[in-house]
């Protein structure tokens, strides 16, 4: 399938180019032509799939066919990050289209309040909220919904998580009924087939399967405390003669902290962006042929080193999403081949990493660390508590 097959309008097509977008992923083939037709659709998919544009390319094939009319669609969304890399997508997406879109969150100032309520009242196309937020605009009553076409829902079974469900139902009171509903989830717990029974009307369902981590890699992980990451580390270079291994950091910071202190065990390399092309390309070349045995690496970097023969892979910290944890931990046991992949796992880490293991679906094996190392953390994956709406209201 081609993103010419949607028969987009010109403007639209233009951005795919400029965004460098080829070929629609799954998701994008199977939402896209559903919405175009209409219908309301439930996605259980994760961030890393492109559901982004799975919902965004039909709503500004919309505004492009109907004319910029007011605010068009509404897209509701967990977090503040979220909303803004979602507005950059719009942005780049619909760089040649016309479209206006504007994300709407706590914690900014008041000129950004002023702004939102124009935004809102005025008509941009698309709006990216946050529930308390865009809550506290419609309690004023300026909020001109009338000519909304889409209601969005990202990440629901994360606001759902959050406490937002009461705040979504009461959104979805001030919106036009004839509308079409979309929602997309990680995962499909009951609270969110109910949320989803209320808002969407005989919904399509599309799932999109998490990859997993190939069948051959052992998997393990480490509860710790930061400062016992390093020491483990060593330990575990320590304990085995490995020839080729990669730690995974989430930071440029990380690489350059874990590879000056793994000097002394190891013939140790490293790639982040600091590099120029041509060290990175020495660093890898270097790691191939074995004069480096321990390569410490971003995750970014990370996609250059297509290796065959890795034997250990270490997460420093807890990949950000179950996609990323799949991608590094894929770099061993590739070909039919066996390794291992160890996560060290802060308290801080434990959530994020629980829900990893519920993605993959895969209860990943604690392992004790060893006593000299001293004592380590209890595992106790307990929600973070959110902060959700506390700095707007102290703004307002
Ligand atoms: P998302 O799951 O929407 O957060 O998207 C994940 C990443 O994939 C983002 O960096 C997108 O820019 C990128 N992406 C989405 N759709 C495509 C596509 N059809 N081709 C290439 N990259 C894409």
């Amino acid at each position: 399938m081609k993103f010419t097959d949607f028969n987009f309008e010109e403007p639209l097509n233009q951005g795919l180019e400029a965004i460098g977008f080829e070929e629609p992923t799954p998701i994008q083939a199977e939402t896209i032509p559903l919405v175009l037709e209409g219908r309301d659709v439930i996605g259980c998919a994760q961030t890393g799939t492109g559901k982004t544009a799975a919902f965004l390319l039909p709503v500004m094939q919309h505004i492009l066919k109907k004319g910029h009319n007011g605010l068009a669609a509404l897209i509701i969304v967990p977090t503040r990050e979220l909303a803004v890399q979602i507005d950059q997508q719009v942005e780049g997406l619909g760089y040649f289209t016309g479209v206006s879109s504007i994300a709407i969150y706590g914690g900014k100032d008041g000129v950004s309040f002023g702004q939102e309520k124009q935004a809102l009242s005025v008509g941009a196309d698309i709006i990216i909220a946050t529930p308390g937020r865009l809550i506290a605009h419609l309690n004023l009553g300026y909020v001109n919904f009338k000519q909304l076409k889409f209601l969005i829902l990202d990440e629901g079974d994360r606001m759902l998580d959050m406490g937002f469900s009461e705040d979504i139902e009461k959104i979805v009171g001030y919106l036009p009924k004839k509308r079409s509903n979309l929602m997309f989830s990680a995962t499909m717990p009951t609270n969110i087939r109910k949320l989803a029974n209320n808002i969407l009307n005989n919904p399509a369902e599309i799932n999109i399967a998490i990859s997993k981590p190939p069948a051959g890699v052992v998997q393990g992980a480490f509860n710790v405390y930061e400062n016992q990451k390093i020491p483990l580390i060593k330990h575990l270079l320590d304990a085995r003669e490995m020839k080729s291994v990669i730690v995974f950091c989430a930071t440029k910071k990380s690489v350059s902290e874990v590879e000056r202190a793994l000097k002394k065990v190891a013939n140790v390399g490293a790639i982040s962006s600091d590099l120029d092309q041509k060290s990175r390309e020495e660093a890898l070349r270097k790691f191939k042929n074995g004069e480096i045995n321990v390569m410490v690496a971003t995750n970014i970097m990370a996609r250059g080193i297509d290796i065959d023969g890795i034997e250990l892979i270490i997460n420093y910290d807890v990949p950000k999403d179950a996609e990323e944890y799949v991608h590094r931990v894929g770099r061993t046991a590739r070909a039919e081949s066996t390794g291992i992949a160890f996560t060290l796992v802060s308290a801080d880490e434990q959530y994020n990493f629980a829900e990893i293991e519920a993605l993959i679906g895969d209860d990943i094996r604690k392992i004790p660390i060893p006593s000299t190392l001293g004592e380590a953390p209890a595992y106790n994956p307990r929600k973070p508590r959110f902060t959700r709406g506390k700095s707007f209201k102290g703004k307002r």
